[in-house]
């Protein structure tokens, strides 16, 4: 192996998928302490550096908890660099959460254990699962009274149709939690251990029984472990490390984030089992690049706009997808052909770590953007040119119709609203007769950076008025009768001109589809 490779094939890049309060922040910290980047818990959300903070952008961002230095957090941890990209959750859910998850080579999805599986974590799950990369599951808040961790099982199977294989499996819960049966390890974790040294009991590999004496042996919490893993080896799923690897068996991990218990176990696991950066497809599925090219490539799947409102600029997110970067290197833009010098780099890693290597396929690089990118840009190095192939677009789940304040500003509300549109910050649809904005987005969060935007960037004020959460299908062009539409069916276009109904609710959508059941309608990710 040559160094590149070396570096490649210690890199693990991945997303958590979550609904708000499942753990996430609670377990990215864990992380962050076992990776040693922060040494106290309580240090994540709200967290700054003196550099952003002045920004007026950072208002917004520190108003809601977000921030650009938790969208990638870097460690090293038993040989292995980490990548953790934040995808956030409310209503800082947008496109970029999704886009986010385009650029993470597997998926951690943490599932509070009282509630099962939630909506959010279904969306995310959803994206993830297209891509066919593998998904790993916290089983999270073990400290808790919980629900059945053989419901919890089978719900994975039955609302997301992916098979899940316990890696290890509770003793007890909330107040009775006495620890873990470690499947995967022969061994068990005990939650409260009278000292450390006593953590892990093994267990026989054959027998699966402990080989020694322990109190546990006379509790029925145990003995109903003991029952519960024999019909998981009987009846459940079998370990398939290629059905993992594909994203169609997620192997779970049972713990509580809170009390730092079964995370280190997690984390060890499934830095073995999670994949490093692989090849891409690249040029319109022609060709495919290593991630040891020797040559540089990457492509933007998130802008983070307006850190600095005196200059206009923005950090373009990009994932390394071969080659290694340098600061102050000169790449080609796919889409213009422009040559670029990337002197303005972010690297996301903590200044204090000893040897620094060259960022390569599967970390982020921010580049201080003047406004050359777009989301889904790719940039490159050498003679061929290197195109990624586009993001998936989204659809949006709520609609605003939008309209300039200041009647005599129209040049710079149209010159804002379409240039925000081609970077993709936000969808716009245009209704189809009177050809009105509608502005399209899956989270609140984006219609307020638009409008801050607009205002700051564009000198732009503009009046947003709701209408509300809709269902977006699409509809064949042959098939459509502009009659069809209603307030409670807004016909609308896209930006290519292709037409769409926004439908009220389900309800809507199903009068609709009885009233025309020849009429096929479409949705997009
Ligand atoms: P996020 O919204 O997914 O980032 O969730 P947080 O990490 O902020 O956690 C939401 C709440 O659940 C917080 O009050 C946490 O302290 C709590 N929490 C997280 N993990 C655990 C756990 O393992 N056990 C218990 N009891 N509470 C937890």
């Amino acid at each position: 192996m040559n160094d590149l490779e070396k570096a490649v094939s210690k890199r693990r890049t991945f997303a958590i998928i979550s609904h708000p309060d499942a753990g996430k922040t609670t377990i990215t910290e864990q992380l962050l302490l076992l990776g040693g980047v922060i040494r106290s818990a309580g240090t994540v959300k709200g967290k700054k550096t003196g550099q952003f903070a002045t920004s007026d952008w950072m208002a917004i961002e520190k108003q809601r908890g977000i921030s650009v230095t938790s969208s990638v957090m870097q460690f090293d941890y038993a040989d292995k660099r980490v990548n953790i990209l934040d995808t956030p959750g409310h209503e800082d859910f947008s496109e970029d959460t999704y886009r986010t998850l385009m650029a993470v080579d597997a998926a951690v999805m943490v599932i509070d254990s009282a509630k099962g599986i939630e909506p959010q974590t279904k969306k995310l799950f959803k994206v993830v699962k297209q891509r066919g990369i593998p998904i790993f599951t916290f089983m999270n808040k073990l400290d808790r009274d919980g629900r059945e961790p053989l419901d919890l099982i089978a719900e994975l199977e039955d609302l997301l149709s992916i098979e899940g294989y316990a890696m290890n499996w509770p003793i007890g819960m909330g107040k009775d939690l006495r620890g873990l049966y470690d499947r995967a390890q022969k061994r068990i974790e005990l939650y409260r251990p009278t000292d450390e040294a006593h953590r892990f009991l093994p267990l026989d590999p054959e027998t699966g029984q402990l080989t020694e004496a322990s109190d546990l042996t006379e509790e029925s919490i145990y003995q109903q472990t003991l029952d519960d893993v024999d019909l998981l080896s009987e009846a459940g799923n079998s370990f398939d490390l290629e059905k993992i690897k594909t994203g169609d068996q997620t192997p779970v991990f049972f713990g509580s984030a809170l009390t730092n218990f079964g995370v280190e176990t997690f984390l060890q696991s499934f830095l073995e089992m999670a994949p490093a950066p692989s090849t891409h497809e690249i040029n319109d599925d022609s060709e495919t690049l290593s991630p040891v090219d020797k040559h540089f490539s990457g492509f933007v799947f998130k802008i983070q706009a307006n850190m600095n409102p005196n200059h206009r600029d923005r950090i373009a997110f990009i994932r390394i997808c071969s080659g290694e970067f340098d600061k102050g290197m000169d790449v080609q833009l796919t889409r213009t052909g422009k040559k670029l010098r990337l002197n303005n780099a972010t690297e996301f890693m903590s200044d204090e770590r000893e040897n620094v290597e060259k960022a390569v396929a599967g970390d982020i690089v921010g580049l201080y953007d003047t406004g050359n990118f777009q989301i889904g840009d790719s940039i490159y190095t050498g003679k061929n040119p290197i195109k990624f192939a586009p993001l998936p677009q989204f659809t949006p789940e709520l609609f605003m119709r939008v309209t300039a304040k200041n009647v005599m500003k129209q040049k710079s509300f149209h010159k804002g609203m379409q240039q925000l549109v081609q970077e993709g910050a936000i969808q716009l649809y245009k209704t189809y007769t009177t050809e009105d904005y509608i502005l399209g987005a899956v989270g609140q969060l984006q219609f307020e950076v638009f409008q801050f935007r607009m205002k700051n960037e564009y000198n732009s004020e503009v009046i947003m008025t709701p209408i509300g959460s809709r269902t977006a299908r699409w509809i064949d062009p042959e098939q459509l009768d502009e009659n069809m539409s209603s307030s409670r069916n807004l016909l609308v276009k896209d930006l290519k001109g292709e037409p769409l109904f926004l439908f009220e609710n389900a309800f809507a959508e199903r009068w609709f589809q009885d009233k025309y059941p020849d009429v096929k309608l479409t949705a997009k990710l």
